[in-house]
């Protein structure tokens, strides 16, 4: 062990931040001899909301050796193949935004470039039906993709749904199996270094007191640590992304077993759908200036496709970050370093990279302060780049029924965000930046799908001739719809997919 090395790190929270971060953390750290604390009241609980995700949450499993199927099982959980958006742009506008393209490039060109010149000559097929995983979850088929790429078959990717709860409780055993110690209790108080405001110790209302060399604040939107004592900024996005308020509730699973994650635009803000093995997940989120507490939940409960399993729950949330997310010996990890509301589920995401970056740039005791920047350097345009994203969904809606729609049209944008209209709209082309999570393709399905679209095509396209092409992306079409037809049931995946776990721990015993 090096002199400066961290020997302790306590862990303030036990949500998904708090055991995700304890659970890279015995991954990472095991064999460093470093004693990891996670400090957790059932008596505050947890935010208990989180439930659909995007595909990196497969390398994160992977990086703990967790198994799919034993995954799947433990959370209840179900596969997402992307989100179908209802009535954003305008009302009766059906979308998919995939985890996946709509196939392969031509002649180095995206597709979109040649179904807009289709398009220009009259054919009328939806750009939805050239992309692979649109079509296997409109019919609700699902299989992963094969671990080697074969040629002519399309390539996708897809994510999880879950119950946050039952992963959180999975992690936990995971972390715990592998060194990590658990105190249940309250934090009272915080004791800080006077000379530099380093966190010294937690005190717990039984008068425990955990000391520590680095601190991990996952203590969710009260942010204790790095926003309450360390007193950091928050950075207030409100008024680009208005909706501040969601009232969830889980309801009797419905006929209707997705793979995809439904959100439908409301008057004052959407709603999602979240197909479990045990129970379909809801949640309205929304803009209280623009719609009433009660009124939100009576739009909930109209919307429900099975009997309400549980009292309705309303959250209370802002959109922002804290101004950094590291500082001195305190790191924030999840909704204490801020949140963007769940419209693409990117909240574990952030966990997920936030964590990443911490074991790339683990400190040591002199908490060398040009990493400390770079951490926030990256994270603040990570948190940026996904802003921008979020943004996109509402303020290009032509929708003429609810204020928030009104508002949302008219708000000046971000300059980031209006250079990548304006490039899109001028040339189809996609003007990335630094740390984005959303790449072409899904930027691509965003803006075609609420309407943008580019002036021209690439005039390369011009470079195959018409009829070739129109072949070529008619049997595009033919492919998606009959290679679909070959998988099974998004149903029947779970069931052979859980038969098996069993079979093979029947087997081991
Ligand atoms: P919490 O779950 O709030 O946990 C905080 C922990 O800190 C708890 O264990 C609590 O007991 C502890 N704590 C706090 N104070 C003290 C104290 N004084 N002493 C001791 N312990 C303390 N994310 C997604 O990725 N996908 C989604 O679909 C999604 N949907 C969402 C929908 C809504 C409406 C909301 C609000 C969030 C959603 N999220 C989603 C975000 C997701 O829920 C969170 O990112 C995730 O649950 C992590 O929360 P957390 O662990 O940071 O906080």
């Amino acid at each position: 062990m090096q002199s400066n090395q961290i020997r302790s790190v306590v862990i303030l929270g036990g949500g998904t931040a708090g055991w995700m971060s304890a659970a890279v953390l015995a991954r990472f750290l095991g064999k460093l001899d470093i004693d990891i604390r996670l400090v957790e009241s059932e008596q505050i609980g947890t935010v208990g909301v989180g439930e659909g995700t995007v595909p990196i949450i497969r390398e994160f499993n992977g990086v703990l050796g967790i198994d799919e199927r034993e995954f799947i099982r433990r959370t209840q959980g179900s596969f997402k193949l992307g989100i179908a958006f209802r009535d954003w742009g305008h009302k009766g506008n059906r979308f998919f935004h995939p985890f996946g393209d709509f196939g392969e490039y031509i002649e180095g060109i995206s597709p979109h470039h040649h179904w807009m010149k289709l398009r220009k000559l009259g054919n009328t097929t939806p750009i939805d039906d050239y992309c692979f995983s649109q079509v296997a979850a409109k019919k609700g088929r699902f299989a992963p993709p094969p671990r080697e790429m074969q040629p002519g078959l399309p390539s996708y990717s897809y994510a999880y749904h879950f119950d946050a709860a039952l992963y959180a409780q999975f992690l936990r055993e995971y972390a715990e199996q592998r060194g990590v110690k658990r105190s249940e209790g309250k934090v009272a108080d915080i004791e800080q270094r006077g000379e530099d405001g380093f966190i010294r110790a937690l005190k717990l209302e039984d008068g425990t007191r955990l000391e520590a060399d680095l601190f991990i604040d996952c203590s969710g939107f009260r942010s204790l640590l790095l926003g309450r004592s360390m007193k950091t900024d928050f950075i207030d996005w409100s008024h680009w992304l208005p909706c501040d308020r969601a009232v969830t509730a889980p309801c009797a699973k419905a006929e209707e077993f997705s793979p995809y994650t439904t959100a439908t635009a409301l008057e004052a803000g959407w709603q999602w759908r979240i197909p479990l093995q045990h129970r379909t997940g809801n949640g309205h989120v929304y803009c209280s200036r623009f719609i009433s507490d009660e009124d939100a939940e009576q739009a909930l409960r109209d919307n429900l496709d099975g009997e309400l399993l549980a009292e309705p729950n309303l959250l209370r949330f802002s959109t922002g970050h804290r101004e950094v997310f590291w500082k001195n010996n305190c790191i924030a990890i999840g909704l204490s370093a801020g949140f963007m509301e769940p419209l693409e589920s990117t909240s574990i995401q952030l966990i997920q990279t936030g964590l990443a970056r911490l074991i790339e740039m683990f400190p040591d005791r002199n908490f060398d302060p040009i990493i400390t920047a770079e951490y926030n350097r990256v994270g603040r345009l990570e948190f940026e780049r996904i802003r921008d994203f979020l943004i996109l969904h509402y303020c290009a809606g032509q929708r003429d029924d609810g204020e928030l729609w009104h508002y949302c049209r008219n708000m000046p944008l971000p300059d980031s965000l209006q250079h990548k209209i304006d490039v899109f709209k001028s040339s189809g082309r996609v003007a990335l930046g630094a740390e984005e999570s959303y790449r072409e393709p899904s930027w691509r399905a965003m803006f075609l799908g609420l309407g943008i679209y580019p002036q021209r095509y690439d005039p390369m396209v011009d470079k195959i001739p018409q009829e070739a092409l129109r072949k070529k992306m008619a049997k595009r079409v033919e492919n998606n719809y009959r290679i679909a037809e070959t998988l099974p049931s998004h149903q029947d995946f779970i069931n052979r997919h859980l038969l098996a776990t069993h079979q093979k721990i029947a087997t081991e015993k």
